[in-house]
Formats: C-alpha cells, structure tokens, sequence
C-alpha cells in the first residue's frame, strides 16, 4: 500500500510540475504572439511571410505544450450525458474543410441504436479529432476518411478509417508511446493521448492496418447502462 501512495504522489508530483512548466512557458509564447503582431502592423515593409511562418511555428509549440499538459496530469475529468452523434457532427465542418485542402473526401457512417454516452465532450472530440488528422495526413489526395460508429449490447464503437499507406507490423506496437513519430513535423503525442482519453473513459483503442489497403483505428466506449451504478468509481476518480 505504502508504495502504491508512492506512485500516486509522484504521478502528482509530474503532473504539477508538467502545469508549473506550462505556465511559465505559455507566458512568455503569448507575450511574444502578441508583440508580433504589433510588429506587423507598425511595420513599414509587409513581414507577412515571415508572420505566418512564426505565428504557425508558435501555435504549434502551443499546441505541443498543451498535449502535454493533457498528458502528464492524470486530472478528473468532468463528465456528462452526451451522445457520439452530435459530437462528430460538430467536427465535420472542421474535418472538411481539412479534407478539401487535401482534395480527400469524408464519409460518415453512423449506426442505429447508438445510446448516449456519459463522457468529457471535449476529450472525445479531441481524440477523434486526432485520428481524423492521424488518418488524412498519412493519406494522398483522393483519399477517403469514414467515421463509422456501431453498437451492441455492451460497447459502443468509433471506427475511424482512412485509404492510407497502412502501418507496417513492426511499428504496430510503438504507436502509442509518447514522442514517437514518422513525420517530420509531428510531435509523437497524439495518439498517446487519444489512448489517456479511452482510459479516463474507461474504453480502449485497437489498430487494424494492411499495407497498400489503409488503417483502421477503433475506440471502445462501455454503454451508458453498464456506468450508471458504478458511482463509487466515480467518487474514487474525483478523489485521485
Ligand atoms: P504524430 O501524428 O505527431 O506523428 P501520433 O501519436 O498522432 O503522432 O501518431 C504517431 C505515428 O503513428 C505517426 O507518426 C504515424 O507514423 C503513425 N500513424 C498514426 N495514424 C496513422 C494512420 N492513420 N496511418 C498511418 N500511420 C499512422
Ligand atoms: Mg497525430
């Protein structure tokens, strides 16, 4: 018992040094985003190149911090009764226009007799987010994206499907560590965090790939039903 208290205090410890680090690192980034803009403005000859280039390079040293954060803290995350449905829905406009950059195309397939589901509407629209990118970047033009969802007696399923090059076995098994990337822009901590997001729901992440076929990852979330009277977990969550 001794040891597990160990554990869970120095997960803490990270966890509160990860908000401290962030902190300190965000202030600074937003200072600087904002002078840079100012500097455009006052600027006699157009540094509008040189701006994207900056503002893009920040907002993803931003976004890398911020998947962190998610990442290193184990926080409580505060969950309601939604429905699946209605959170990809909000995300198409955002996926399309992705996928029309990329001359790809998006196709839904969302089942009947998908039941509400009790979880953080932002973390889920975060990871499915992520795999939505995950899926057209690896993906050339004329690719097709489908988001399917089913559902049985005990699970409810998010299928996210793409047309890509597929994953070769070998590195099947290192997807999911954080930092690890083949992209030379990518930051490796994607996928470990849609694969934290399925935790704090209590679902899972599996991976279908075949080369030269595409890539298929499928999240697992437990029905409604099945959650309703484990409320000690949820005391038990709120108090970790
Ligand atoms: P990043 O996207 O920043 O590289 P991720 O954690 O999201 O980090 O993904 C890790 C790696 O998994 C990617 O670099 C890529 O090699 C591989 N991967 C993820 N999704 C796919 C996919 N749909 N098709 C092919 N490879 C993928
Ligand atoms: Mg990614």
């Amino acid at each position: 018992l001794r040891s597990e208290m160990g554990n869970v205090e120095r997960l803490s410890l990270v966890g509160q040094m990860a908000a401290g680090i962030t902190h300190e690192i965000r202030n600074p980034m937003a200072v600087v985003r904002g002078f840079l803009q100012l500097m455009r403005e006052k600027s006699p000859v157009s540094l509008d190149h040189y701006y994207r280039i900056v503002m893009e390079e920040l907002d993803r040293a931003n976004g890398i911090i911020n998947d962190f954060l998610s990442l290193a803290q184990n926080r409580i995350v505060e969950k309601e009764e939604k429905h699946l449905h209605g959170l990809v829905q909000e995300l198409v406009p955002l996926l399309w226009a992705d996928a029309n950059l990329r001359g790809q195309t998006i196709e839904l397939k969302l089942g009947d007799g998908v039941p509400n589901l009790y979880l953080n509407p932002k973390e889920i629209k975060q990871l499915i987010l992520n795999l939505a990118r995950n899926a057209m970047e690896a993906m050339g033009e004329k690719g097709l994206l489908t988001i399917l969802t089913r559902t049985d007696e005990e699970f409810v399923e998010l299928e996210v499907k793409d047309t890509g090059p597929g994953i070769p076995a070998e590195r099947i098994g290192r997807l999911f560590e954080p930092f690890y990337t083949t992209k030379a822009k990518g930051t490796g901590l994607g996928l470990s965090l849609c694969m934290r997001i399925a935790e704090r729901h209590h679902g899972t992440i599996a991976v279908n790939s075949a080369e030269g076929v595409g890539t298929s990852f499928i999240v697992r979330l437990r029905r409604l039903a099945d959650y309703a009277p484990a409320l000690s977990e949820l005391k038990s969550s709120r108090e970790a």
